[in-house]
């Protein structure tokens, strides 16, 4: 696994701005039409929230700029934001910097700004390969775009890519997958996520598909050519290379330190010894409920999401040798037990989500019984 570390936290900033609004997208964006109007107000707010953020003097391990579309903005307009950032954080420990990109032409300038700001992972938002299944989520690019940019930022030095691609949305057929997993692989990124509509993404305009037993057989697809071509399974939608895990995103999952900068973002950090976490309201003019409400985390809670996030890796969620034997003979074929962790299953990973509530609550019951046999004893 790639290196990472709890206590240097990652920072996220949220570019809301978007060239059209996406059929399935549920994520906070304005229409960039209105950029010249809105993003005045969305750097005054940023400058505030930053401000704040100066004065804990956090040591960054990973930036990643999402959204929304960060290139929907301008060369320039991207590099006011991140000179903000760069002036006023500590970034200098920083090993991965990602931005999200959508295949769409880059200006040369543009280029040239990820360059300045030395980013060394591009996040591209390709969805699919097939030009039908574009048009059915309402993406404006086709999948001669797609090559197009990959083969532009390669050319500019860029080889550390991902490539998120959705599937299980109402009309898309298994070949049609199949094929946008195929050529993905042949593209050889570093990185592919996939993202099903009918488990994870809460679709919006009916697009999620209703048939599970398709949706199942595509999570085997997915899986078998994935693993053909030479990509780990990291977490149930992340696949890499080796080493090519995405640091940032481990943050989330392995419950390590985050700051989250912009309208929508969230962040989890230590405070005053507490682990708290808070989220930023959906809006441009975000700032105005700085100082921030921060949510401090029961014990009870910290570990529901210790489950609930770990149990999502390939490294598991570590355990009690004893309690992960009863979990293990109770969830048969769906949890197996690798250094002292319990791990999904090819079959378990359909289910997580069912999953990690039933191991709550058996441990919960598991307390309860080694507490009274402590007293009996
Ligand atoms: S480009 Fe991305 S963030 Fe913007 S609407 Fe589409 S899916 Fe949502």
């Amino acid at each position: 696994m790639a290196k990472c570390f709890k206590d240097q936290p990652g920072l996220y900033l949220h570019i809301p701005f978007c060239r059209s609004k996406c059929r399935y997208c549920h994520f906070y964006s304005e229409n960039a039409s209105a950029l010249e109007e809105l993003f005045p107000a969305f750097l005054e707010s940023l400058k505030g929230e930053i401000a704040y953020f100066k004065e804990f003097g956090f040591n960054f391990e990973t930036l990643y700029v999402g959204g929304g579309t960060p290139n929907s903005l301008s060369p320039s307009q991207l590099a006011s934001v991140l000179a903000l950032i760069h002036e006023n954080l500590n970034l200098s420990r920083v090993v991965e910097k990602t931005i999200e990109l959508n295949p769409e032409p880059l200006e040369r300038h543009f280029i040239e700004v990820l360059n300045e700001f030395g980013f060394n992972r591009i996040s591209l938002g390709v969805q699919s390969f097939v030009n039908s299944d574009l048009q059915t989520l309402g993406r404006t690019y086709n999948a001669q775009d797609i090559s197009n940019t990959v083969d532009l930022l390669r050319s500019n030095g860029f080889h550390n890519i991902n490539f998120d691609l959705i599937f299980a949305f109402k009309g898309q057929t298994i070949e049609n997958f199949a094929f946008s997993l195929k050529k993905a692989s042949e593209m050889n990124p570093t990185h592919i996520s996939t993202y099903s509509m009918t488990f994870e993404e809460p679709a919006l305009e009916d697009l999620e598909s209703k048939d599970e037993n398709l949706t199942i057989k595509m999570y085997k697809i997915r899986d078998k050519i994935l693993r053909a071509h030479g990509y780990i399974r990291y977490e149930i939608s992340s696949f890499s290379r080796p080493n090519f895990e995405c640091i940032h995103n481990l943050k989330y999952w392995l419950r390590h330190y985050y700051i989250g900068l912009g309208p929508s973002a969230s962040g989890f950090f230590l405070l005053e010894g507490r682990e708290v976490r808070y989220t930023n309201p959906s809006s441009i003019r975000f700032h105005k409920e700085i100082p921030k409400t921060f949510e401090p985390l029961s014990e009870e809670e910290k570990l529901i999401e210790e489950i609930f996030l770990k149990i999502r890796t390939r490294w598991g969620w570590k355990a009690d040798k004893n309690f992960l034997e009863t979990v293990v003979q109770k969830l048969k074929g769906l949890v197996t037990v690798k250094n002292n962790s319990l791990i999904l299953t090819s079959k378990g990973v359909f289910v997580a989500d069912k999953i990690a509530i039933k191991i709550i609550e058996l441990y919960e019951d598991y307390k309860k019984r080694t507490e009274i046999q402590r007293l009996d004893f």
